[in-house]
């Protein structure tokens, strides 16, 4: 039921069907359900920028789980702060873990075309939502704008099917413009709009400062040499220390006896031969 007129009919039958045999359900339903269906029916929240939260399940959820660590009703008010310390620190180890991954891994059904712009820049999560507006395209071959919806762009803040079939057909992939800034936030730094941004208060530079002053000696060397090779890295883009990463190392399958042969003129011990011996060498290859 996604339409306020198709919610308003089914919800026409259902009371015809039931008024009779079940009143106070009915009268229920008016008094204590209907009177906030603007908060959960899909007619109204798919006009909602709700990020896939219409319940307040993640909110018993997290009841739930700080029961679980709070163990008993027993205990002061620090034993009980202490423990939801130790909740918040898994909760945000967490997702420090889930933000790695989304940066560094690239799963398989996102190795896509459309995806070319995204991978390790856009949560994982939200390209599995687009992946199935990537499917919901691909049964129909073609989302025109009227049919399309667009429940996830106004829901989610995501591409929706017809904005995806657009850019298909300039056959540019997906532009990271298109994603909503709640799906590229992939650290724990406080976001700024890019309008109030004044470098001394940079969040980044802030929170650089705090871990400089809480440091001990060694701490602050660390932090010193590792804003040095940023501001390397950023003043002189062309010149850095990055090398080349070596060979791989081949570990199944017997060695050649090329590689066997290289293998012992690295490892051998065996001086390099002198000028004169060279020289012999040469004559004796000539007298033969
Ligand atoms: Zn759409």
């Amino acid at each position: 039921m996604e339409t306020i007129s198709l919610f308003e009919t089914e919800l026409e039958s259902f009371v015809r069907k039931y008024q009779i045999r079940y009143p106070e359900v009915i009268t229920y339903l008016y008094d204590s359900v209907l009177v906030n269906k603007e908060y959960f029916a899909y007619a109204w929240t798919n006009d909602v920028k709700h990020f896939g939260i219409r319940t307040s399940n993640r909110v018993e959820g997290a009841h739930s789980v700080l029961k679980r660590f709070l163990g008993n009703s027993q205990g002061g008010f620090v034993e009980c702060w202490k423990q939801m310390h130790k909740l918040h620190e898994s909760q945000l180890t967490n997702i420090k873990a889930k933000f790695q991954q989304s940066l560094t891994f690239i799963k398989h059904h996102h190795r896509i075309s459309d995806f070319k712009g995204l991978h390790n820049h856009v949560s994982q999560y939200a390209l599995d939502i687009i992946n199935k507006e990537v499917g919901r395209l691909e049964k129909s071959r073609s989302i025109a704008v009227n049919f399309c919806g667009c429940i996830i762009y106004k829901t989610y803040g995501l591409p929706c099917a017809h904005m995806i079939a657009e850019n298909r057909m300039q056959s540019k992939p997906i532009p990271l413009s298109s994603i909503d800034s709640q799906w590229r936030q992939l650290n724990l730094v406080p976001q700024v709009a890019s309008s109030n941004v004044v470098f001394d208060y940079l969040p980044q530079l802030q929170l650089i400062k705090t871990k400089w002053e809480t440091s001990n000696a060694i701490g602050q060397r660390q932090i010193a040499e590792r804003m040095s090779s940023v501001a390397i890295e950023i003043l002189h883009p062309d010149q850095n220390n990055y090398q080349e990463p070596p060979a791989p190392v081949r570990t199944k399958g017997r060695k050649t006896t090329a590689e066997k042969k290289k293998e012992e003129q690295e490892r051998s011990t065996n001086r390099n031969l002198s000028r004169h011996e060279l020289a012999d060498a040469n004559k004796k290859v000539i007298s033969i």
